[in-house]
């Protein structure tokens, strides 16, 4: 298990942080990548994911999937999902909305309150930890798997 913590200074560092950590999984050529995101309101995990999002290749609006539970990105060499789970009462929601069909394709997932989909989701490769520190945030990722160690070894 590999952790690293590094500071976000402002709000472009987080959406850079999400572009490194695009451009690793394009280099690296990753089949599939599961990433947890947990934080506070506001920590910034949309806007890490943004700027994943973003790096992958995606032009133009990348909004919080707060009531539509996901957002999907079909870009040319991922398909990437970003979840919010905040509003899910009952992770069989998930299987309802067929969400096992996501996992088959080679796909990114980025998933906020990932608690919340406990016993549906599949294994993570990455936990991410954002925290307020100030006016600034602190990002840890640990790498679960040895493909989120792949990445996170290139930080
Ligand atoms: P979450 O999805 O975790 O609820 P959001 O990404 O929606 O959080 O919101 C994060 C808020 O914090 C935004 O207003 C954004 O501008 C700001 N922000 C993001 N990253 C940083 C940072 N590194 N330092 C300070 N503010 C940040
Ligand atoms: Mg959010």
């Amino acid at each position: 298990m590999k952790k690293i913590t590094l500071t976000l200074v402002d709000e472009a560092a987080t959406i850079a942080m999400g572009k490194r950590l695009a451009s690793i999984t394009k280099n690296q050529q990753l089949s599939s990548l599961i990433v947890f995101l947990n934080g506070d309101l506001g920590a910034g995990k949309t806007t890490l994911t943004r700027g994943f999002v973003q790096g992958m290749g995606h032009v133009g609006n990348v909004k919080s999937p707060t009531y539509t539970l996901v957002e999907p990105y079909e870009l040319d060499d991922y398909n990437v999902y970003h979840f919010d789970l905040y509003r899910l009462a009952d992770p069989e929601e998930l299987e309802f909305m067929g969400i096992r069909d996501y996992f088959a394709s080679k796909c990114c997932c980025f998933i906020e309150w990932p608690e919340k989909g406990i016993g549906v989701l599949p294994k993570q490769d990455i936990i991410i930890n954002l925290t307020y520190s100030d006016e600034q945030r602190l990002i840890e990722l640990v790498a679960v798997t040895a493909v989120g160690e792949q990445i996170v070894n290139q930080l």
